[in-house]
């Protein structure tokens, strides 16, 4: 008679730690997708999201889209995805980008906006790369200024398979443009690397950040990349281990 009892607390508690999971699994993730500072193809990036069921948009533009990272605003979103291009920050905003990460929200950063923020070294240690628009010193060594090169058919190589943003992805091929003499920094784990002579050897890579998970994807020029189904894999399923829904 008295296992009864045990037994239903025992359920009853598995139920409640299993609800707000479940719930949590089957909730659409919020997206809040920073452009600016560099064109692209509008209409093709963004049906990329609207195309994907698992997620809701707010689009933001610079100069006003770090006021979407104030505090107030950033508890409706729950991974940053970077499209733009953009140097201008202040204070508050640097505080506000920080904080936003620190809380444990995700980042997915794509393509040109590695070569964002070139005067604020935290945004490098953030994203776990460097794009250099001019020559810089980087510990007393002289880095060279990045290069690119458009329309390039990039073999890529699945670095690490057993990564849930590369999962179920084979070594592919992407028409898209290639940066070269950029840099993946040390504590960033690299998921995808290329043999082509324009290109650096490693194209993305995850990284953590305080509690955030963060992903960079150095592909996505423009509609023929988003259009690559290998690209669409790659970003939907970065932002569901971004907003921490995979292991
Ligand atoms: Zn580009």
């Amino acid at each position: 008679m008295k296992i009864i009892p045990f037994l239903s607390t025992i359920v009853l508690a598995a139920l409640c730690a299993l609800q707000p999971t479940t719930a949590r699994a089957a909730e659409k993730v919020r997206l809040l997708i920073v452009s600016g500072g560099h064109g692209f193809d509008t209409n093709e990036f963004f049906q990329l999201f609207k195309d994907n069921p698992e997620v809701t948009v707010v689009a933001a533009t610079h100069p006003a889209a770090h006021k979407l990272l104030r505090p107030e605003s950033a508890a409706n979103f729950d991974v940053l995805v970077l499209y733009d291009m953009w140097q201008k920050i202040d204070d508050e905003g640097k505080a506000d980008f920080v904080n936003f990460l620190k809380s444990g929200k995700g980042m997915i950063a794509l393509h040109h906006s590695i070569a964002n923020y070139q005067d604020w070294p935290e945004y490098a240690k953030i994203v776990g790369g460097r794009y250099y628009l001019r020559p810089t010193l980087v510990d007393g060594v002289e880095k060279a200024r990045s290069i690119w090169k458009h329309d390039v058919e990039v073999p890529v190589r699945i670095a690490d398979a057993k990564h849930p943003v590369t999962s179920g992805l084979k070594d592919f091929v992407i028409h898209d443009e290639t940066y070269g003499l950029f840099d993946m920094l040390p504590g960033s784990h690299a998921l995808l690397t290329t043999e082509e002579p324009n290109s650096a050897k490693n194209i993305a890579w995850v990284k953590t950040y305080g509690d955030a998970r963060v992903m960079y994807l150095q592909l996505g020029h423009d509609k023929k990349a988003y259009a690559n189904p290998n690209f669409r894999q790659l970003v939907a399923q970065a932002i569901r281990w971004a907003a921490k829904k995979e292991n």
